[in-house]
């Protein structure tokens, strides 16, 4: 696509620290190294994120995430990572061009902070959202 920063990282229009390449995938680090390491892994086909991803090139770019994410570790000496993949505006997307971020985590100052909102657990609405849920992914 040729209004997309990350394909034009791609075709070596931008530049970039790149980490690891084949056919279909690229890993690069990231600009903004959220914490030292942080790497970006995405396909070399262009789609906008996980919820446009054919099955194919899903299986592609997370086959390539766990040897990615080790070498990364191994690399830093990370003692954990988060591993992010943000779909939409509203998740923090702000390319769009799909990527996993793969951020090393050193320590509980290390500037990183994510958190979810706890709720009581309401069992009747679980069940009844799993079976809507799971109608959808058997369509
Ligand atoms: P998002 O917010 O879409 O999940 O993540 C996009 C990421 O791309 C951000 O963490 C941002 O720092 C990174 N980024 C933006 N522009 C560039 C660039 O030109 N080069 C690299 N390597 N990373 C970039
Ligand atoms: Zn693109």
């Amino acid at each position: 696509m040729t209004d997309c920063l990350f394909c034009k990282i791609i075709a070596g229009e931008i530049p970039s620290s790149k980490v690891y390449e084949d056919e279909q995938v690229l890993a690069f680090l990231d600009i903004s190294q959220a914490t030292k390491g942080h790497t970006l892994i995405i396909p070399k086909e262009h789609v906008r994120n996980v919820l446009d991803m054919s099955t194919q090139t899903a299986e592609l770019l997370f086959s390539r995430v766990p040897k990615i994410a080790r070498a990364v570790q191994k690399a830093t000496q990370a003692v954990g990572m988060n591993i992010l993949n943000n779909n939409e505006e509203i998740a923090g997307q702000t390319v769009f061009h799909a990527h996993v971020h793969l951020i090393p985590r050193y320590g509980k100052s290390d500037g990183i902070t994510l958190g979810f909102e706890e709720h009581e657990p309401d069992f009747d609405r679980l069940a009844q959202l799993a079976q809507t849920i799971a109608n959808e992914v058997s369509v």
